[in-house]
């Protein structure tokens, strides 16, 4: 007979996600050492931020957002969606030591939401053309470049890394709405851009 070994094995992978006012939000995440990349356990925290996002559907996720203070974000881009496509044909793409290159003076505002600021949308403006050089899930050094919504659905998420929030970046401190007065009154008028990560 033979008994599954129960207390190894870790079955909660979906991470509680914190809110604005947890400090970790605030804090510079810190630089991840590439020699821990190919650990277990780094991937293992991958995995469950993975899982994490999907069970809370988001687009993204930034480590500090289930209090790891660490340079690590993911997002999910969509190929089959114009809109959620990016350029190298990932779907899923690992930054670690994130660094964001502005490489155009113009911007564009989109109503973004926030998955530790639920229920809420709000209005930025972001540099809508950039480049990220970073790291990818197994150490090997990445660029890609984004335009238009996912340059700002990058810097969203990367944001998080140096303890910025969306609503810190408001074009109006007028610019913030309930999620559903936000598509009562406002979606329909403005921009029907809106992005929740
Ligand atoms: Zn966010």
């Amino acid at each position: 007979m033979y008994y599954r070994n129960t207390i190894d094995k870790q079955p909660m992978p979906i991470r509680e996600i914190i809110r604005m006012g947890h400090p970790t939000l605030r804090e510079k995440a810190a630089l991840v050492d590439p020699k821990t990349i190919k650990t277990k356990d780094f991937q293992s925290l991958i995995d469950d931020m993975v899982e994490t996002m999907h069970d809370a559907e988001g687009i993204g996720l930034a480590a500090p957002q289930i209090d790891e203070s660490i340079q690590l974000a993911i997002i999910e881009f969509d190929q089959e969606n114009d809109r959620y496509k990016i350029e190298n044909g990932q779907s899923l793409v690992v930054f670690i030591n994130p660094e964001i290159h502005i490489l155009g003076e113009d911007s564009a505002s989109y109503w973004e939401g926030c998955l530790s600021v639920p229920g809420l949308r709000g209005k930025v403006s972001r540099p809508q053309h950039i480049r990220v050089d970073y790291l990818d899930r197994d150490g090997n050094a990445q660029s890609i470049e984004a335009k238009g919504f996912l340059a700002t659905v990058i810097q969203h998420e990367l944001d998080h890394l140096n303890g910025t929030l969306y609503i810190d970046k408001l074009t109006s401190p007028q610019d913030l709405a309930y999620v559903e007065e936000f598509s009562q009154f406002i979606a329909k008028v403005d921009d029907d851009q809106s992005i929740d990560d």
